[in-house]
């Protein structure tokens, strides 16, 4: 089966729907696929909220600073000046859709929206839904694309590998997993917004659909990638076989949570002066040490010697969540992990949410846009989403050339394979590599780790290769498939890096300081 459209949006979060209402404002039929659900994205997930100059206090400059400051040295200027300057507009554009972020009256009685601070950022900048701005995008958002004639929606669509024609983009395969058959989509132009690749990791605050499918696809269609050495763990994700991607946030360690070990010891006070709220990456930094030193499977998040009003006012969301897997907030200690939440790198793209591949753009956190350099800063990404998202659509009119979509597209050949009889290798080698990733490319990393990962990954990838060319696809396989390339990209990247520079942190290059 085939389905042609002016334009190919894979992905369903920020970056895809906003793409998606854009062209079809201005008359574009657009395919709209994704994995699951339309809604199921880290988009969906995001709690803080999205970083523009809103306050008259602040400034374009001072964003700038403060994002050039977070990336170490390593984000490229001209990229952060563009995001910066164009983050406002972005975020009136979601105002005029409809999204709802939280407002305050000031002391004249006007009505203002609430900017929270953030780590790294210098002002007030964060506009926010309470603690869901991400389900507040999402939702409104997707409401809007179901309504919208002009875009037609594929859910349970797993796109599993670019089209190219003359050397341009011209659709892709896709998994349709409802009918268990490959369909192909067309179109002039395909826009990638497939997010990131944190799921490569055994721990990640990300949803299941973060395998790197994009990245992976947009690499073997010809694309650079960059600085996916860079990939950023949260400290503290609630650690339950079944809770899934619970974030326990920072603002608990602003209350006076204190990290503890299984014996009840405290242990950031050894790390940082500042203890429990010393940086993000140096709290991550340590935890991982102290599993690793004592081989123990999480450490303890306690703020039960605050009062109860206080944990109830301020956490009253986390507090009902844990409160479903057994933990009373106000008198347990919560078990903690630290987990993979975001990938700095991937796609190389230019201003216009370019690739190296005529024909196909990518925006989101598939992306290298050099927004973020080594580090990135809170609430940058969906603001990166949004204004790289409008550049897409931009281009992607300008270049416009009618009837470009009429050329035929050699169908999927399946005839030379047959159904699995073992899924077992795909759920062993998730498993292990996803391990794997964690002990030995995490948080710290040596090259000694990064060789044996490396040594691992060669072996997989051959397994896996084997079995994608005899058995037919299927939704596990195509993200083992994409994650294994990942894994490699990953280790690849932080091999050739000799410095701990930002997120990427080596035992063998210690920084001048420590
Ligand atoms: C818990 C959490 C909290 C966060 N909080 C914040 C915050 O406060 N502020 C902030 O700025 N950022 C935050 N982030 C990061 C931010 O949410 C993400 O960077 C951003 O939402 C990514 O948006 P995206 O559109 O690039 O991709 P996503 O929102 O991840 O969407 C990816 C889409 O691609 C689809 N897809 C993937 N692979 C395929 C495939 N092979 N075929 C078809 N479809 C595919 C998926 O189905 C999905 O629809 C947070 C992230 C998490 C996980």
């Amino acid at each position: 089966m085939v389905h042609s459209f002016d334009v190919l949006i894979i992905g369903s979060g920020a970056a895809g729907l906003s793409a998606a209402l854009r062209l079809a404002e201005h008359g574009k039929t657009v395919g709209l696929i994704c994995k699951g659900s339309l809604q199921e994205s880290s988009t969906l997930y995001a709690q803080g909220g999205i970083a523009a100059v809103f306050d008259s206090e602040d400034s374009i400059e001072a964003h700038i600073q403060d994002t050039l400051i977070a990336g170490a040295g390593l984000c490229d200027e001209k990229a952060v000046r563009f995001t910066v300057e164009n983050g406002r507009n972005a975020v009136e554009w979601l105002i005029d859709r409809g999204v709802k972020f939280t407002q305050e009256q000031d002391a004249q009685g006007e009505w203002r929206y609430h900017l929270n601070l953030e780590g790294g950022h210098s002002h007030r900048r964060i506009l926010h839904t309470d603690d869901e701005t991400g389900r507040s995008v999402s939702t409104t958002l997707v409401e809007l694309a179901r309504k919208t004639s002009k875009i037609q929606i594929f859910e349970n669509h797993i796109a599993i590998d670019l089209i190219k024609k003359d050397g341009a983009c011209v659709g892709c395969y896709s998994l349709d997993e409802d009918r268990h058959q490959v369909v192909i989509f067309k179109a002039q132009a395909v826009l990638l917004a497939t997010g990131g690749a944190s799921r490569v990791y055994l721990y990640s605050t990300n949803p299941r659909v973060s395998s790197g499918d994009g990245i992976a696809m947009g690499y073997r269609g010809g694309c650079r990638v960059k600085d996916l050495e860079f990939n950023q763990f949260h400290p503290t994700c609630f650690y339950h076989p079944e809770a899934r991607s619970f974030l326990l946030s920072e603002a608990l360690r602003g209350e006076g949570a204190i990290l503890r070990l299984p014996d009840g010891s405290r242990f950031m006070q050894k790390f940082h002066p500042l203890a429990e709220l010393a940086p993000r990456d140096i709290v991550a930094r340590a935890i991982d040490h102290e599993m690793k030193r004592l081989g123990i499977d999480c450490v303890y998040l306690d703020i039960s010697h605050q009062p109860k009003a206080l944990i109830l006012q301020h956490f009253p969301n986390i507090y009902q969540n844990l409160l479903k897997f057994g933990f009373d907030l106000t008198t347990d200690r919560v078990p903690v992990v630290p987990a993979a939440h975001y990938t700095c790198g991937g796609l190389v793209v230019d201003e216009h949410a370019r690739t190296d591949v005529p024909g196909l753009y990518a925006a989101g956190e598939v992306t290298c846009t050099g927004l973020h350099g080594a580090n990135r800063m809170a609430s940058n990404s969906l603001l990166e989403c949004l204004v790289y998202a409008k550049a897409a659509v931009q281009d992607i009119l300008c270049q416009w050339k009618e009837s470009a979509t009429e050329f035929e597209i050699a169908a999927w050949d399946d005839r030379y394979v047959e159904d699995s009889e073992e899924e077992i290798l795909v759920t062993q080698n998730w498993d292990e590599l996803r391990r794997f990733m964690w002990n030995y490319v995490g948080i710290v990393r040596s090259n000694k780790r990064l060789q044996r990962a490396s040594d691992r990954i060669k072996l997989l990838k051959h397994e896996v290769q084997e079995y994608y060319a005899h058995f037919r696809v299927s939704r596990d396989l195509l993200e083992l498939r994409n994650l294994i390339l990942i894994a490699e990209l990953v280790v690849n990247a932080a091999t050739a890096r000799h410095e701990s520079v930002g997120l990427h942190f080596s035992l063998d290059y210690l920084p001048v300081s420590t």
